[in-house]
């Protein structure tokens, strides 16, 4: 019986397809709300990535979407941990949220799923760093599955 209290949902995930061109605006905030953002255009589409980067920093794969336009409040407590040659991650300093990938100076965030308001606004269309994923888990669904190198090389960065 304890599965009795699961609600039924079907119907409304499969409407939303992923189109890069309908960008949404967003908001979003870490746990203890010390920092939040707004987000003028965020793609619904997500990632999930299995890099051990993003699983040591998340706790877990990591969901995330790609964004512009976003404005911080409560930047006393973000604070940036530059993570590689080119990339850094954002937290909020005082309950340890983990909120953005970027580009060293980019302006393009990747936001973390858990930190959104609204999270059913965004679905999973791809995962990359398929290649270290560890054995424990997998996500199911048809869509790209890119090894790091792969993605690498869509975002036109050759690794040394
Ligand atoms: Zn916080
Ligand atoms: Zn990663």
């Amino acid at each position: 019986m304890s599965e009795d209290s699961k609600e039924s949902t079907t119907g409304k995930a499969h409407e939303v397809g992923h189109s890069a061109d309908e960008l949404t605006a967003e908001t979003g905030r870490c746990l203890c709300g010390a920092v939040s953002f707004t987000a003028a255009q965020v793609d619904p589409g997500m990632h999930a990535c299995h890099c051990s980067n993003c699983r040591r920093w998340t706790g877990g794969p990591s969901l995330s979407a790609n964004a512009a336009g976003v404005v911080f409040e409560g930047t006393a407590y973000l604070t940036v941990y530059e993570s590689s040659a080119w990339g850094e991650r954002g937290f909020c300093r005082k309950c340890g949220s983990s909120l953005f990938f970027r580009l060293q100076g980019s302006d393009r965030y990747i936001l973390n799923h858990g930190s959104f308001d609204n999270p059913d606004h965004l679905k999973v269309v791809g995962e990359i760093y398929i290649d270290e994923k560890p054995s424990s888990y997998d996500f199911q669904g048809e869509h790209k599955r890119l090894t790091g190198e792969e993605f690498l090389a869509s975002l036109g960065i050759t690794p040394e």
